[in-house]
């Protein structure tokens, strides 16, 4: 394993899938973050993923708001997403 500390230019595939949630959650450094953008607006293999996960993440916190003590809910969301047409992985 090499350290990433000095590769906020270049993330590869497997760093952008490991870091989404985070930068999702806008936990990352700005620079990193930024990196994450770019990679994320380039790249055909990650991009699908991000848009995944922010559906996942917006139909949450929808449900979150309807329905604030339901039991199961991260099951119902993705049962609705895949009826929505997103593929789990
Ligand atoms: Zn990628």
């Amino acid at each position: 394993m090499t350290s990433l500390s000095t590769t906020s230019e270049m993330l590869d595939c497997d760093d952008v899938m490991h870091r989404l949630w985070e930068y999702l959650d806008g936990e990352l450094s700005p620079d990193r973050m930024t990196a994450m953008r770019r990679h994320l607006e380039l790249c055909r293999n990650c991009h699908p993923h991000e848009a995944y996960e922010r559906a996942f993440l917006d139909a949450v916190s929808r449900a979150r708001r309807e329905h604030p003590d339901l039991p199961g809910l991260r099951g119902r969301v993705l049962e609705r997403l895949r009826d929505a047409g997103f593929a789990a992985r």
